[in-house]
């Protein structure tokens, strides 16, 4: 069995993760008072993160992003914002992320009359100062940003401009976020198709709160190269009672094609994508060699690390170092970031670090292994 404290420093890589559901709660409070902001649920600490954890595990989607109003509430300011992305820099790398791509809508950050410009310029400055700290702390991260554009809303466009303006300074992808049901991805295929043009990169949340459809308008017709969460890809799936497996056609696609999976497991609990952990798709489909990575989604809101999910799926699916290594080993190949960099990681940090880790766990108890 990995231990907690063997899973916190093995190497891990993170593709789905949203800034504004990470902050630490203490920053919320903190924030709001600076900001003048007075709507938060709580001012204690533990209290309001517990608010937020009660209010995001309630089975919708909808209910789900209720949350995010207080922690874009606070995030109005360049400093506000330099700060959240420094933090989370800093407590990615603390739990052993050695590679992160985090993303955010930085059309929720004007409500206060800042510029997508001044956005994006400060969450960029948060970042590379987190992770100077993180470095300097002993905790080395790569961290990089993906910028995301509403779904419900129709600046998608402008969105998709700047996230290709600010790729040289570390933006490495475009995302649609928001609500699934009844926002399709192919409302905003011009976006995508500046993407395209571009030469760059695009996730889409897809198969989250919708299924089937919402994957294949993702893939075929705005050319995602990633599906965040995808979890409804199993309903392309059937299990026969002798074992044997039967895949339909999309199912095939994204298995032959090596679609990564951006899969969140707590948070599709949470939002009721899925019943419980245990009935999560993420094993069936690492065990049919689909491209499946492990997520964090809100750390916030779900009240969870990239570290606590795997500690999950080992309690759930005694899922062992080799496929942690895997698992990490897929997030990375799967990564936007250049093709030498993302083998530089593979090679230089997390298989020495597995190795290393597998080692010890042997020279700690060789009947086991
Ligand atoms: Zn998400």
């Amino acid at each position: 069995m990995v231990t907690p404290d063997t899973i916190r420093i093995a190497p891990k890589v993170l593709l789905h993760d949203h800034l504004d559901g990470g902050l630490r709660p203490a920053t919320v409070i903190e924030l709001a008072r600076e900001t003048s902001y007075t709507e938060l649920p709580s001012e204690d600490a533990a209290e309001l993160g517990r608010w937020f954890r009660s209010g995001a595990d309630r089975k919708s989607l909808e209910l789900y992003l209720e949350g995010f109003r207080h922690t874009v509430g606070v995030m109005q300011t360049p400093d506000a914002i330099a700060r959240v992305a420094s933090e989370c820099a800093q407590d990615l790398a603390a739990d052993g992320v050695v590679y992160a791509e985090v993303r955010y809508a930085p059309e929720l950050s004007t409500q206060g009359g800042l510029s997508l410009d001044a956005v994006m310029e400060a969450w960029l400055d948060g970042f590379e100062r987190g992770a100077a700290a993180a470095k300097a702390a002993g905790h080395p991260i790569v961290i990089r940003a993906i910028v995301t554009a509403m779904r419900q809303f129709a600046r998608s466009v402008e969105i998709a401009e700047l996230s290709v303006k600010y790729r040289d300074r570390g933006v490495v992808g475009f995302d649609i976020a928001g609500p699934e049901d009844g926002f399709p991805p192919s409302r905003h295929l011009d976006a995508f198709q500046f993407i395209h043009r571009a030469n760059f990169h695009i996730t889409i949340h897809a198969g989250e709160a919708f299924g089937l459809p919402s994957i294949w308008e993702a893939l075929q017709w705005c050319g995602a190269e990633r599906l965040g969460h995808g979890v409804r890809i199993v309903d392309d799936i059937v299990v026969q009672p002798d074992g044997s497996i039967e895949m339909g056609r999309l199912a095939q696609f994204v298995r032959d094609n090596r679609v990564p999976l951006e899969m969140c497991p707590t948070s599709n609990v949470h939002t009721g994508a899925v019943e419980s952990i245990e009935q999560h798709p993420i094993d069936l489909l690492r065990r049919l060699r689909f491209r499946v990575t492990v997520n964090t989604d809100n750390r916030l809101m779900s009240g969870v690390s990239l570290g606590d999910e795997f500690a999950v799926l080992v309690d759930a699916f005694g899922i062992g170092l080799d496929e942690m290594q895997w698992l990490s080993t897929n997030a990375m190949k799967s990564s936007f970031l250049a093709f030498d960099e993302r083998l530089r990681l593979i090679n230089g940090v997390i298989k020495p670090g597995y190795e290393r880790l597998k080692a010890d766990a042997l020279a700690r108890s060789p009947t086991l292994v």
